[in-house]
């Protein structure tokens, strides 16, 4: 078969479901010729107890597999790994003996994760008559919802005379209309069922491509972990392929990792922007009939993929949620799962392991205080692209929503939540989306630490950029903080005033002694020309706090009286210009002068003339060569 040809058809997985000896095996045997129960123990029990595969061919647009599951409620664990990621759902049921315990389960698995498509097999049609088999149709009928019921076939088989096996192949095919696509252009995520070593192949894994694809040559990620192995094959049905796309079983050749570090419940993904969660922010669902709610800080198992971990359940207001009734919640998971939001995951008693309900996933590692979020979370849900991701910007406020990591976060794909970003109005500042008043938000943010800042340090002329951006950190992304100073400048609703931001109209505030001091410093060092007394000596004649003194110093340079030439060397810009005149008069015939030309002609130790001279070089006005200092621009 050519692979590309093969690979443009879609992608399908059909999955068993059914009570224990209810002919699951044999009728997928009966439809493809594979015997699934592969492993010793389960042909000599003859019980299946891990997952087993097929190829199945229903239709030539088609590519379709189908999971055999165990039905076994010991097995249940391995049932749920192979239920993950199915399209149609193949419910067998006994003609002889109708609905039993596991075909509710089963069922209400199904459910949960949002399963709407099957197909029933009545099995053991040979064993029963007609009105028995009537009565084994009317009562799996009933099992169905609503919807089930008007759009699933019931069919009678039997695996043994091959009766029926046709039309349920056909009514398998009917099921499979209209199944939309899997996102290929998506992020790529496959949740391993099986990890084997094969001799002269290395580490191979299987499982269903969730999202995106994966080709040969690739790097993957597996979860947990983080290591990488790159892709040295792939096959779906033994039937090699360049590249396999979502909605296939696919078994992967991996370099670079052992088979005891990519076992079942592990997730290979591209590596990109995928983050473990700890914590989910769900809606929950209680399964009906059972006479216990969920309850508050419940210990509980959760299957996601081909993940169990233990977790306990939070909800609002410790509330318990009825059988039946579904509530938003907080899963607090006891070991990490590479989930997304929109995944879909099952929940079982802690002990005995029963089935309990299932989750929906809304937000990944919320923050505490999460019930004020959980109106955003139904719009993320149930809402359209564009309000799902004018709700995720409106949570996120101004730390923004990650574009690159948006996919996961709200379960969309990348194409879609582009366009639904700019229908929605959001703002791409850097890297992030916010909503459109986002930017206004932090303008008015800065100004607030601003004003703040000045209340904080009144004889400041201003503040520092630093000293805002770590005020607004807290709360607001720093691009879209940079942004918002960009534009209180451009509106002169924030002011530059040399290296510092102030509002309009601030000038610093001085007390009576501190403008005495300030008068002081100022005729102290014009006085003293380039030889004034250094920042220590100052502040103990004058009797100033070293804090007070430099904040006068300051003030003092800001407003072009001093000139800092060092921290402790604060001289008079007028006596500075007086010497910048004289050097250039000294250089101006361009012979190089060694620092003793200018100690002659200054008459400075070297205490002063050093920093002084250094000052120029700094300034740009004079540069040091072997000779001497020469001028930068000769006159
Ligand atoms: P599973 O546990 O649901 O996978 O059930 P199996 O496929 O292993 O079948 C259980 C038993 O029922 C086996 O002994 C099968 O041979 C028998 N069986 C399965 N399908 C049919 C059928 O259509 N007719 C009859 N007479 N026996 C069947
Ligand atoms: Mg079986």
């Amino acid at each position: 078969m050519p692979s590309e040809a093969a690979s443009d058809r879609r992608g399908i997985v059909i999955g068993t479901a059914g009570h224990v000896d209810h002919g699951k095996t044999a009728l997928v045997r009966a439809l493809t010729g594979v015997e699934t129960d592969r492993w010793l123990e389960e042909r000599k029990r003859g019980l299946t107890i891990d997952l087993g595969f097929a190829r199945l061919d229903l239709d030539p647009d088609l590519e379709t597999g189908i999971v055999d599951v165990p039905g076994h409620e010991d097995f249940l664990k391995n049932m749920l790994a192979g239920a993950t990621g199915i399209d149609v759902l193949l419910l067998v049921v006994a003609a002889d003996e109708g609905p039993m315990p596991q075909t509710h389960e089963h069922l209400a698995i199904a459910r949960l994760l949002n399963i709407r498509r099957g197909v029933v097999a009545l099995t053991k049609s040979d064993r029963v008559d007609s009105d028995w088999l009537d009565l084994a149709h009317e009562t799996t009928r009933e099992l169905l919802d609503e919807d089930a019921r008007a759009s699933w076939e019931i069919v009678p088989v039997s695996a043994l005379t091959g009766d029926g096996i046709e039309p349920l192949r056909d009514a398998l095919r009917r099921s499979t209309a209209g199944i939309p696509a899997r996102g290929v252009d998506d992020r790529f995520r496959l949740p391993v069922d099986r990890s084997f070593s094969i001799r002269g192949t290395g580490t191979v894994v299987t499982g269903t491509v969730w999202s995106g694809s994966i080709g040969v040559g690739d790097t993957v990620s597996v979860f947990p972990g983080g290591n990488s192995a790159r892709v040295r094959a792939l096959q779906v049905h033994e039937d090699p392929r360049p590249r396999v796309t979502a909605g296939r079983r696919c078994a992967v050749a991996l370099v670079g990792v052992a088979p005891a570090s990519v076992e079942r419940g592990s997730v290979l993904f591209d590596p990109s922007e995928w983050t473990p969660s700890e914590r989910l922010g769900v809606r929950v669902r209680a399964l009906g009939g059972r006479d216990r709610p969920l309850q508050h800080g419940q210990r509980l198992r959760v299957y996601l993929g081909t993940r169990e971990v233990m977790a306990r359940l939070q909800t609002a207001d410790r509330r318990p949620v009825a059988p039946g009734a579904a509530a938003w919640a907080v899963i607090a998971l006891e070991a990490p799962l590479l989930a997304r939001t929109r995944d879909r995951a099952i929940l079982r008693f802690y002990s005995p392991v029963t089935t309990i309900g299932g989750i929906r996933v809304a937000e990944l590692n919320p923050p505490p205080g999460w019930p004020v979020r959980t109106e955003a979370w139904g719009q993320i849900l149930d809402g359209g692209p564009e309000e799902a991701i004018a709700a995720a910007v409106a949570l996120r406020g101004l730390r923004g929503l990650p574009a690159a990591a948006s996919p996961i976060l709200l379960g969309r794909r990348d194409s879609t939540l582009g366009a639904a970003a700019e229908e929605a109005g959001c703002v791409r500042i850097g890297g992030r989306w916010f909503a459109a008043d986002a930017v206004a938000e932090a303008m008015e943010a800065v100004e607030e630490s601003v004003a703040r800042l000045h209340a904080a340090d009144r004889r400041a002329p201003g503040v520092s950029k630093e000293a805002v951006r770590s005020a607004v950190a807290p709360v607001c992304d720093l691009e879209l903080a940079e942004t918002a100073v960009r534009r209180l400048l451009a509106d002169r609703r924030l002011v530059e005033s040399g290296p510092r931001l102030a509002l309009p109209g601030h000038a610093p505030r001085l007390t009576p002694r501190e403008e005495e001091g300030r008068a002081q410093l100022a005729r102290t060092i014009e006085a003293a020309g380039l030889q004034p007394p250094l920042v220590v000596e100052l502040g103990r004649t004058l009797r100033l706090d070293r804090a007070v003194l430099d904040d006068l110093l300051r003030l003092l340079q800001e407003s072009g009286v001093t000139q800092a030439v060092t921290p402790e060397l604060h001289v008079a810009a007028t006596a500075l210009e007086t010497m910048e005149a004289q050097v250039r008069d000294l250089l101006a015939d361009g012979a190089p002068a060694p620092p003793a030309r200018f100690k002659e002609t200054f008459g400075l130790s070297r205490k002063y003339l050093i920093p002084l001279l250094e000052y120029l070089d700094r300034a740009g006005v004079t540069r040091r060569t072997t000779e001497g200092r020469v001028l930068v621009q000769p006159t």
